[in-house]
């Protein structure tokens, strides 16, 4: 049901603008094309002749819903009506327009007059939502933000993911002297090292899937769907500035934007080459092993060259501020400000298998008649995708309503058309995520199925204390590691003999995973109440999405990183550590985002507190 909405002055938005496949131009066209002027003019009972101009519309986003409960697969598309510029050309409809409005309002002029009040959805003047950065965007002439500094604090971000290069681009805007410190190596060279692990089995501790520039998002599939608003002035930021630093446009449109990993790089170097005109210092290879505390103020980071130790080992570099934004693989971090007896508390996350299909599989079950229109992503509709959750309770005490005996299993990061990726950072321990290219045009459609856990999952395992979360990962991805036999070969097992508890003697599908798999009993490797979840949760998923749960279904254990295990505590006002001035724990790591979206708002917001700590800044956060 289409629903419209005062945007804000002059400004109309038109909600789910069905246009049916066969009349739309495809995925890729993000316009207004005839079909979608036809559903306007519908909605709006006028013409489509007397609509112009057009540039009176624009498209704010589009979606693809094939869901099964609908006549008809369509495009669902949200659409701006500048109803002012609409009435210069319009005579009939200025005379109508201004007729109505001495008496009433715009609104309720729409809703009397046009639309019934039962599809008028007013919501809050969206203009208030405009925060600062959002309002400036990154495509102004002067720079992405504001700049206002006249002095100069001596800022240290320490790590180049979404969360430190947002917290440093914000930060240099505003004139701090920053330096970005990342143990990983530049894109160029981690595409090496990346190479080196696939081809050759060559893990290099500090620059691989998690470390390196970009953080863990690069080698990925991009997805930028977010669960913090995408229309918050502040997502709308980070996707601008995306937009600025080369992304295509049509992520500011699409329903479920992802960029892909070939289209990250080329962002990511250009975000590299923003920085240093803005005097930003970069040093990548450089780990920081340790902080520099005096009295209750951190006042700079010990750091060593994390490929070659003898060249620099332990160097002191003296800042005014640490921004901390290191991902929520650095577990040598976490142990690092447990020794300065910073509060670090263990959180909820989720751990499971990667489930991987043939991305026809998919297509066909989400789209039944319309799955050749997907054409390896060069077709009219997207790749298939999917996401599932259910609630499961302990099956041993099913009447129970404590939380500990229970959980949510769901989906997460689905890449279709990708391939699964080893995540380890370290070769005793094996753990796994996914990823794709911009087309998702691999054969493989691969998602995590995934149970939450808590620290009462923990202990029953023997792990307590802060970093107990970090321990259970840790056992889970070493036994993983044994199951696969080594040499980063991932134990699998197919989704239905995990249901039966069973190995059948047949040789298991192919997998996307390039350092080879070994069929396992991967229904041994959880304590029995996961197992359980995920068996109840693939039984639940194959009701919704009927053959999902098939002999061609490969699961792949295991996947442990969701998000951080432990958060560090900080101010919510001014993002400084509870415990120590001058640190600034920020993103996934520090338990305050899940995502490439939410890591970039943290580190954004973080920015703009540590700017206005050393008043470069003076407005609200
Ligand atoms: P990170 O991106 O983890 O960055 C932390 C950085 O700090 C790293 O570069 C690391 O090398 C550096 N660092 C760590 N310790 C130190 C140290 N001691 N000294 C110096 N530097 C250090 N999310 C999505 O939203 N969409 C996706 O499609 C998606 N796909 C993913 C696919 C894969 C394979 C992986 C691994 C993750 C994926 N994610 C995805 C999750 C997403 O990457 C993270 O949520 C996000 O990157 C977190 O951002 P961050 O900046 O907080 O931390």
């Amino acid at each position: 049901l289409t629903t419209v909405e005062n945007k804000f002055e002059g400004i109309w938005r038109l909600f789910k603008l069905g246009v049916p496949v066969e009349k739309d131009p495809g995925k890729d066209f993000h316009g207004l094309s005839d079909a979608l002027m036809q559903e306007i003019a519908k909605v709006l009972e006028f013409p489509v002749a007397s609509l112009l101009p057009r540039e009176a519309f624009s498209v704010i986003r589009k979606s693809f819903d094939a869901r099964k409960m609908l006549k008809e697969p369509k495009f669902v598309y949200t659409v701006d009506m500048d109803v002012h510029r609409l009435l210069i050309l319009e005579p009939r409809a200025r005379d109508f327009i201004s007729d109505l409005e001495p008496k009433v309002g715009l609104m309720e002029h729409f809703a009397k007059e046009k639309v019934s009040n039962d599809v008028i959805n007013i919501v809050h003047d969206l203009k208030s939502n405009q925060e600062m950065v959002g309002a400036n965007g990154l495509n102004g002439h002067s720079g992405p933000y504001l700049r206002l500094s006249n002095g100069k604090p001596k800022i240290a971000v320490v790590g180049s993911g979404p969360a430190g290069l947002f917290a440093s681009l914000v930060l240099a805007e505003f004139g701090a002297d920053v330096t970005l410190i990342e143990r990983g190596q530049p894109v160029e060279q981690r595409g090496r090292d990346i190479g080196a692990l696939v081809a050759r089995r060559i893990l290099e501790l500090d620059s691989n899937f998690c470390f390196g520039e970009g953080g863990a998002g690069t080698w990925s599939d991009g997805k930028l769907v977010t669960r913090i608003g995408r229309n918050s002035g502040s997502v709308q930021a980070v996707m601008k500035s995306l937009v600025y630093f080369g992304a295509p446009k049509n992520i500011l449109l699409n329903g479920k934007p992802h960029l892909g990993t070939d289209r990250l790089i080329p962002l990511l170097r250009n975000i590299r080459q923003h920085l240093e005109m803005l005097g930003v210092n970069i040093k990548f290879g450089t780990r920081v092993d340790d902080l520099i505390e005096e009295s209750g103020h951190v006042v700079g980071v010990k750091v060593s060259d994390s490929r070659d130790k003898s060249k620099l080992s332990n160097q002191k570099l003296e800042f005014d501020a640490t921004v901390l934004a290191v991902g929520h693989s650095a577990r040598d971090v976490y142990q690092m400000l447990m020794s300065h007896n910073i509060p670090v508390v263990p959180k909820e996350f989720a751990v499971g298998l990667r489930i991987e299909h043939p991305q026809e599989l998919i297509n066909s079950i989400q789209y039944s008649g319309l799955a050749n229109e997907v054409e390896k992503g060069r077709g009219k509709v997207p790749v298939a995708d999917y996401k599932v959750a259910k609630y499961v309770n302990d099956m041993k005490n099913p009447s129970s309503n404590s939380l500990a005996a229970s959980h949510s299993c769901y989906s997460f990061c689905m890449c279709p058309g990708g391939q699964v990726v080893l995540t380890s950072t370290n070769p005793g321990e094996l753990c796994i995520n996914g990823m794709s290219f911009s087309r998702r045009s691999s054969k493989w459609a691969n998602a995590a199925l995934v149970v939450t856990v808590s620290t009462k999952d923990f202990s029953d395992l023997g792990f307590h204390g802060p970093l107990a979360g970090v321990e259970f990962q840790r056992e889970l991805e070493q036994r993983a590691g044994v199951m696969g036999g080594g040499n980063f070969v991932l134990p699998v097992q197919t989704a239905t003999d995990f249901m039966d508890r069973r190995l059948r003697a047949t040789p298991v599908p192919p997998s996307s995973y390039r350092l080879g798999v070994k069929a396992s009993n991967l229904h041994e490797l959880f304590p029995g109440h996961i197992t359980e979840a995920l068996q109840q949760s693939i039984l639940a998923f194959d009701k919704e999405l009927p053959g999902f749960l098939s002999s061609d279904a490969l699961l792949h254990g295991v996947e442990t990183r969701t998000s951080s295990p432990v958060q560090i505590l900080r101010n919510p006002e001014t993002y400084e550590s509870t415990c120590l001035r001058g640190l600034y724990p920020v993103g996934e790591g520090a338990g305050y985002a899940g995502g490439i979206v939410s890591a970039a708002v943290d580190g954004m917001y973080a920015g703009f507190a540590v700017a206005k700590s050393f008043n470069l800044y003076h407005g609200d956060l």
